[in-house]
């Protein structure tokens, strides 16, 4: 008999397929079972405690609470409220705004963002350029929203950004659809913890000029995806890109994706935005007109609480000096646990693919299923990736990432 289908082609999904889902709640019955301290579980991409809890700012958390039910319960205005549209800003750039027409629209989470960027800078049908190692909602949220994906190699030979790759799939998307977006999630890439430097930025930025003014007609968008930016470098440092990106040919334009998910360990409160660094207050008009339109077409507004909290947090001195406070201490323990299982390791020869800084560390190797699956065995939960393994120091314990990478090694071996 045929099978009942109501949805339609492009709507028909198989269900329970999301690979980190799947192994994450393997990970959690096995916790259950066997108790926290004999379980490695490093499939989580949040900020989790020693004790497997997760992290939450109390800055955070204390503002919330302390706000009047009516900030909480409201509406918010559809671009985001005027006072959190500022405050976002700062967050976005902090001591490093660049010149140009700034504009930001609030959106639940970068994910909103990154939906935003997809539907009103790329045609109906058009590829968007990832990294081969990529996060993969990006794919969910071209595919959804009818666009395609194509990737190049994040990585040259020497384990830096491959510049030669980007420029040739940039002019190869050019001549098919004149127009272009580019994802470059960093810093702290997800899923690999890469930073693109200043002098790859720079490398960026004379390409994109040169051929946005040999190609007038072309119009290439770069999304700079920044949900990790508050646990990467020291102070202002990996903001230090964000002054150069302005001064370019006006058939180019920047949109940064930022989220308050991990900043400010506002996970489920669906907090972020969209920002442009325009250069003419037409494009930068136009840009919060489609966003602020998009909101209406796709979920209204944002979360009101959440956005009051940010306000308040960048509009009192002593709250965000504590809440920078509570951002560098949980920085400094992701970097210990990091640093740790980097060092271990390069101790036993287990390869990785450059990491700076980040939630998460990457291991190529063939067969990553098998390996995850092998791991399991030992109780250890690793994501599989299409090209390797995601390990999760944001998740896992220091004495655990330290053992990690042997657990890993052996797996690996046996496959
Ligand atoms: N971009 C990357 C690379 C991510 O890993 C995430 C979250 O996991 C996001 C964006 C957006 O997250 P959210 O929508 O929770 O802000």
């Amino acid at each position: 008999m045929k099978k009942a289908q109501m949805v339609i082609e492009t709507s028909l999904r198989a269900g329970g397929t999301d690979p980190i889902f799947r192994i994450a709640g393997e990970a959690a019955n096995r916790t259950k079972e066997l108790g926290p301290e004999a379980v490695i579980n490093s499939t989580i991409g949040a900020l989790m405690d020693d004790d497997g809890e997760l992290v939450t700012f109390k800055s955070v958390y204390d503002t919330l609470k302390g706000l009047p039910n009516h900030l909480i319960a409201d509406y918010s205005g559809l671009a985001g409220q005027p006072d959190f549209l500022e405050k976002i800003t700062e967050a976005c750039f902090k001591n490093c705004k660049p010149e140009g027409y700034i504009r930001a629209v609030a959106t639940p989470g970068g994910t909103g963002a990154v939906r935003h960027s997809f539907c009103n800078y790329t045609e109906l049908g058009d590829t968007i350029l990832l990294t081969d190692w990529y996060w993969a909602a990006y794919a969910t949220i071209a595919d959804e929203n009818h666009r395609k994906v194509t990737t190049f190699p994040l990585y040259n030979e020497a384990g830096g950004f491959n510049l030669e790759g980007w420029k040739k799939s940039i002019l190869e998307l050019l001549e098919k659809q004149q127009r272009v977006l580019t994802v470059l999630n960093t810093p702290a890439h997800n899923p690999t913890g890469y930073t693109i430097s200043l002098e790859e930025w720079k490398a960026i930025k004379t390409f994109v000029t040169e051929t946005a003014t040999a190609q007038p007609e072309s119009k290439i968008i770069l999304l700079v995806d920044l949900a990790y930016i508050d646990f990467a470098g020291e102070g202002d440092e990996a903001r230090q890109f964000m002054k150069m990106l302005t001064g370019m040919p006006h058939n180019i334009l920047t949109l940064y994706a930022f989220s308050c998910s991990k900043g400010y360990t506002m996970y489920g409160l669906r907090n972020g935005a969209i920002l442009c660094v325009a250069p003419t207050a037409e494009i930068a008009d136009e840009f919060a007109n489609a966003c602020t339109y998009s909101n209406r077409g796709n979920w209204s507004n944002g979360t009101r609480g959440a956005m009051e909290t940010i306000t308040k947090i960048f509009s009192n001195d002593e709250l965000y000096n504590q809440a920078m406070a509570e951002q560098s201490f949980y920085k400094s323990i992701l970097r210990r646990r990091a640093a740790a299982f980097v060092e271990e390791a390069n101790k036993i020869g287990l390869k990785m693919v450059t990491y700076c800084d980040g939630f998460f560390i990457s291991i190529p190797c063939d067969k990553p299923q098998e390996v995850s699956s092998r791991l399991m065995e030992n109780n250890t939960f690793v994501v599989a990736l299409g090209k390797g393994l995601r390990f999760a120091p944001c998740a896992v314990s220091e004495e655990k990432c330290r053992r990690s990478p042997q657990l890993i090694l052996d797996a690996i071996k046996e496959v």
